[in-house]
C-alpha cells in the first residue's frame, strides 16, 4: 500500500468502507457474543449524533471545553451514585484496560508513599482476572500473582489470603469475571485485604452497569460495590453494558487521597505544569458526549429494561444449553455472562461448526469452553442460536481439530 498520490471522493470512500464492513460479523443481528454491546437502533441513532457532536473536541482541555469537563464530571457522579461511592473521585478513561492500568498505578504510588519498605510490589488476582492487570503490571513493574480459582470458577479466598506477604499492596476480585461470568466473593476478599492493610479493587468492567439493575429485578446479587467496607477502587466499562460508544470506561476510588496518586505531574518543558489523570493526552470528546447521552437517555428504567432483556435471553440460553446432551455450563453464572464446555465434543469443533453458521463465540482454553456475553439485542436470536448449536453438537467430529482462524489460537 502506497501513500495516496491522489484524492478520492467522499462517496467512493464511504462506499469502500461499507464494502469492507460486509466481511465483518453481523453484530446488529446478534451473531457475535462479545466485542459489541448493542441495545437497539434508537439508542444507536442517538449515540451517532451525540458522538459526532463531540467529534472534534478534546477531553484533555477543560478550559477550552467546559462542556466536556461538565459531562465527564456528571458521568462520574452518576456512576459513583450507582456504585455507592462515598466520593466522586476518579476519571473517565478509554476503556477497561486503562481504568485497570490507572488503579494499578495509583496502588503502586500509594504503596511507595505509605509502605516505603516495599521494593517489589505485588498484586494478588484470581486466575480468572482480566489480562489488563498483567499488562499494567508489566508496564509499571508490579508483580501480578495469579491464584487458581475454585472448581466453581470463583476466586478462592483462602488460597488468596495465603499468598499475602510483606510485598502485597492490593487484592483484586471480579464482578463478574470475563471468562465464566462468575461474581467473586467480594466481601470476603475485601475483608482479607482490609485486615492486612491492603487496597482492594473490584473489576466491575462487565458488571458495573448490570449488577445494580439485576438486583432491582430480583436477581440475587451479593454486595460487590463501595458499600462493601474495604473496597478501595472499582472499574466499570461504559462501552460494554453501559451500551455507549467505544472508548468509555470509569475508574473510581473510595477517596480523593487514593485518586491523587493517579495523577501524572510534570513541568520541566517549555509549557510548564502538565497534569493529566489519564494514560492518554488528547482524549476523544465524542466518547464523553456519547456516554453522557446514553446515561441520560436510558436512565434507570432504560438500563433495567436492557438488563431484563439480557437476563431473560441468558436464562433461555442456559436452559437450552443444559438440555443438550454432553454440554455443561461452568460454575453457576448469576447474570448475563457465562461459558459452557463439553464432555464429549471438543469445543473448538463446536466453535468451527458455529462459525460456519455465522456465529462468533469466544474460546476459553482452560477449562476448554466457549464464552458468551449476552446483550439485550441477543434476545431475538436465542432460539436460532440454540437450534444451530444442537445441530452442530450432533454433527461435530469427536476428533479434536484446530481452532478456527477467527479465534487466533494456535
Ligand atoms: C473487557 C474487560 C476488561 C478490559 O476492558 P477493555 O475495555 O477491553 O480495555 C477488563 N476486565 C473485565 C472484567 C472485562 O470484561
Amino acid at each position: 500500500m502506497r501513500f495516496p498520490s491522489q484524492r478520492s471522493s467522499a462517496d467512493q470512500i464511504l462506499a469502500e468502507i461499507e464494502r469492507a464492513q460486509q466481511a465483518d460479523v453481523d453484530w446488529r443481528h446478534g451473531k457475535v457474543w462479545s466485542y459489541v454491546y448493542f441495545a437497539d437502533g434508537d439508542l444507536l441513532a442517538l449515540l451517532e449524533r451525540a458522538y459526532v457532536a463531540g467529534l472534534e473536541l478534546n477531553g484533555m482541555a477543560a478550559a477550552a471545553f467546559p462542556s466536556l469537563s461538565r459531562m465527564e464530571h456528571e458521568v462520574l457522579g452518576m456512576t459513583a451514585d450507582l456504585l455507592h461511592a462515598p466520593n466522586v473521585a476518579g476519571s473517565m478513561t478509554s476503556g477497561g484496560s486503562e481504568s485497570i492500568f490507572l488503579a494499578v498505578k495509583s496502588a503502586r504510588e500509594w504503596a511507595r508513599e505509605t509502605k516505603p519498605h516495599i521494593h517489589h510490589p505485588e498484586i494478588i488476582v484470581p486466575y480468572s482476572a482480566h489480562p489488563a492487570f498483567n499488562k499494567a503490571g508489566s508496564y509499571l513493574d508490579v508483580r501480578i500473582v495469579r491464584v487458581p480459582v475454585e472448581e466453581s470458577q470463583r476466586a478462592d479466598v483462602r488460597a488468596i489470603s495465603e499468598r499475602v506477604n510483606r510485598n502485597t499492596i492490593m487484592i483484586v476480585g471480579s464482578a463478574p469475571s470475563y471468562p465464566c461470568g462468575i461474581i467473586d466473593p467480594i466481601a470476603e476478599l475485601a475483608g482479607v485485604a482490609a485486615g492486612a492493610g491492603l487496597l482492594f479493587h473490584v473489576d466491575a468492567c462487565l458488571g458495573g452497569f448490570v449488577l445494580p439493575f439485576a438486583r432491582t429485578l430480583g436477581t440475587n446479587v451479593p454486595p460487590f460495590d463501595f458499600l462493601v467496607p474495604g473496597v478501595t477502587s472499582m472499574s466499570a466499562d461504559l462501552h460494554k453494558y453501559g451500551y455507549t460508544a467505544k472508548g468509555a470506561s470509569v475508574v473510581l476510588y473510595r477517596d480523593n487521597d487514593l485518586f491523587r496518586h493517579q495523577l501524572f505531574e510534570f513541568e520541566d518543558w517549555n509549557c510548564g505544569r502538565y497534569v493529566v489523570p489519564n494514560v492518554t493526552g488528547t482524549r476523544p470528546g465524542g466518547a464523553i458526549t456519547a456516554a453522557w447521552a446514553a446515561l441520560q437517555y436510558l436512565g434507570e428504567p432504560g438500563y433495567r429494561n436492557l438488563t431484563a432483556r439480557s437476563l431473560d435471553a441468558t436464562r433461555r440460553l442456559l436452559q437450552g444449553i443444559r438440555g443438550i446432551a454432553g454440554l455443561r455450563v461452568l460454575g453457576d453464572p448469576q447474570v448475563n455472562v457465562f461459558a459452557f464446555g463439553s464432555e464429549v465434543v471438543p469445543v473448538q469443533n463446536i466453535a468451527a461448526g458455529m462459525l460456519d453458521r455465522g456465529w462468533i463465540l469466544t474460546g476459553l482454553l482452560n477449562p476448554p469452553s466457549l464464552h458468551l456475553t449476552v446483550t439485550a439485542s441477543h434476545d431475538a436470536v436465542v432460539e436460532g442460536f440454540l437450534s444451530d448449536l444442537r445441530e452442530v453438537v450432533k454433527a461435530a467430529d469427536l476428533e479434536a481439530t484446530a481452532w478456527p482462524d477467527a479465534y487466533g489460537y494456535s
